[in-house]
């Protein structure tokens, strides 16, 4: 039978690149809280009808891209394709207004588009997003794209630029969609069939055009900056001198549009120059008739959503995040081992550490070598091990180490240790095992635990610390 397999456009996100997704998600979970964010999770599907107001009919998003179906109850239903909607309808339903003041919010979620899949371009796929609801100030504009660059530089993203423009207000581009018109018709047998389509209906659409002839007609074409009015013009200039204040960089992109009529004054985007085709890593911007299109409060408001897939691209480029670490990898065999060691796994995560077990019953040198992969410190238990008296020997390849715990820690040598060893412990490094193993294994040692080499060969004094710390921290606990 064919096995069954993801659709196009989707995948699985496995567990070595979750630590990734978490990264994203922790850093730009602690900045958003320290500028007062509050999280809002909206459902996956809505009303198809939320989102042909919310984003327009004329959108490729919603003229091409929409999962939509009918749910047995004949209810015409959308994935969403993007976040603001959801928002603002949420915002509406639920009156946040009435709380006053400004809503500051944020999500991060699957969405869904119905587009051609290649790198950084999926069917499915994950924003983080926010939405000031209620500032028409410019100050708002450039706290959430500071909030972008913080969260992007705190990853420790590199090469990204920051294009930024105004595309006005409803009269400032009622105006400039005029001059488009009049720009572009002589030309219309010569645009792409979607921008002849545009033409009538969105002009400003025809400006992000990827055809190539389209590209050259649209070079000429008249910029929106000369189009602002006075209120355009000063907002824009706010933003600007904020932004400079701030050391953040940009560049002016007067083709930087978004062509539907509630978009308002600031547009901008991020982009990175490590991506290829896709390049863009979050857009935004003012959209100051959202609200109200939606049947809310005349609501001022401004936003901006990062594609989370584009920037774990970036970040598995840079260096590997660490594995997160593992205290300590616990060996046993025979039942009674076994048990004992259910026991000491539950209780050294009580006490903060944490503890894998090897469950597979299978030879000493198998589970050590899968303790080694692991790179935590090996607990054994051996066979019939009791809980005896309360001293250590350490084997750690001739090196002396100090432990905290004092007087209780026998020897600190690289002798082996035999099976007469006054202690209950042994503790040595991967190195000194083989042969060891067995022996100590059925000695009377109540435990015996190795460490990884890595952290023995002294080249590492960080790592050395931090294993001790942890050592010690086991001793005084066991003890
Ligand atoms: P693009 O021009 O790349 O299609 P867009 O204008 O459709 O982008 P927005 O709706 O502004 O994108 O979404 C914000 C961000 O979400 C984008 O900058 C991008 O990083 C990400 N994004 C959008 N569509 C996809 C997709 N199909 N797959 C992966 N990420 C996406
Ligand atoms: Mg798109």
């Amino acid at each position: 039978m064919n096995s069954i397999k993801t659709l196009p456009g989707t995948r699985d996100i496995l567990p070595d690149e979750i630590r990734y997704w978490q990264n994203i998600e922790e850093i730009a979970r602690s900045i958003l809280k320290k500028a007062a964010y509050r999280e809002i999770r909206t459902p996956i599907f809505e009303q198809t009808s939320l989102f042909e107001r919310g984003i327009g009919e004329a959108t490729d998003v919603v003229g091409k891209e929409m999962y939509t179906f009918k749910d047995k109850g004949d209810r015409s239903s959308t994935l969403r394709p993007e976040g603001t909607a959801g928002v603002v309808r949420a915002f509406i339903q639920n009156s946040l207004y009435a709380q006053g003041d400004v809503q500051r919010l944020w999500y991060t979620g699957p969405m869904f588009r119905y587009e051609r899949t290649q790198e950084g371009r999926q069917r499915q796929f994950n924003q983080i997003g926010v939405e000031v609801l209620g500032s028409a100030n410019p100050r708002a504009d450039v706290e959430v794209i500071a909030i972008a660059c913080d969260i992007l530089q705190t990853l420790g993203l590199k090469n990204l630029r920051l294009d930024i423009n105004s595309v006005g207000n409803k009269e400032d581009r009622q105006n400039y969609r005029q001059a488009l018109i009049d720009y572009f018709t002589p030309y219309k047998a010569e645009l792409d069939a979607d921008s002849q389509d545009r033409l009538d209906r969105n002009p400003l659409r025809i400006l992000d055009s990827k055809n190539e002839r389209t590209q050259e007609i649209v070079k000429d074409a008249p910029s929106i900056l000369d189009y602002l009015g006075d209120e355009s013009r000063s907002h824009f200039e706010r933003v600007q001198q904020m932004l400079t204040n701030l050391g953040i960089s940009y560049q002016l992109n007067p083709r930087l549009v978004r062509g539907l009529d509630y978009y308002t004054y600031t547009a901008f985007e991020i982009i990175s120059d490590d991506l290829g085709a896709q390049a863009t890593v979050c857009g935004g911007g003012r959209y100051d008739g959202l609200v109200k299109e939606l049947g809310g409060p005349d609501t001022a408001a401004v936003g901006w959503a990062m594609g989370m897939e584009r920037l774990i691209i970036l970040l598995e480029k840079l260096q590997p995040l660490p594995a997160p670490k593992l205290d300590f990898y616990l060996v046993s065999r025979g039942e009674k081992a076994e048990q004992q060691s259910v026991l000491l796994a539950q209780k050294l995560r009580g006490v903060g550490f944490s503890v894998e077990i090897d469950l597979s019953g299978s030879a000493f040198g198998k589970q050590f070598k899968r303790a080694d992969r692991s790179g935590a410190v090996a607990i054994s238990l051996p066979i019939g091990s009791e809980a005896g008296g309360r001293s250590a020997v350490i084997g750690f390849d001739g090196r002396a180490l100090r432990l905290a715990t004092g007087n209780r820690v026998v020897s600190a040598s690289g002798a082996v240790p035999g099976m007469d060893l006054p202690a209950d412990f042994f503790i040595g490094c991967r190195s000194s095992r083989p042969g060891l193993q067995k022996t100590l294994g059925q000695s009377r040692l109540h435990e015996v635990m190795f460490w990884p080499d890595r952290a023995l060969l002294g080249s590492d004094a960080a790592a050395d610390r931090e294993m001790l710390a942890a050592l010690d921290r086991y001793l005084r606990w066991v003890w």
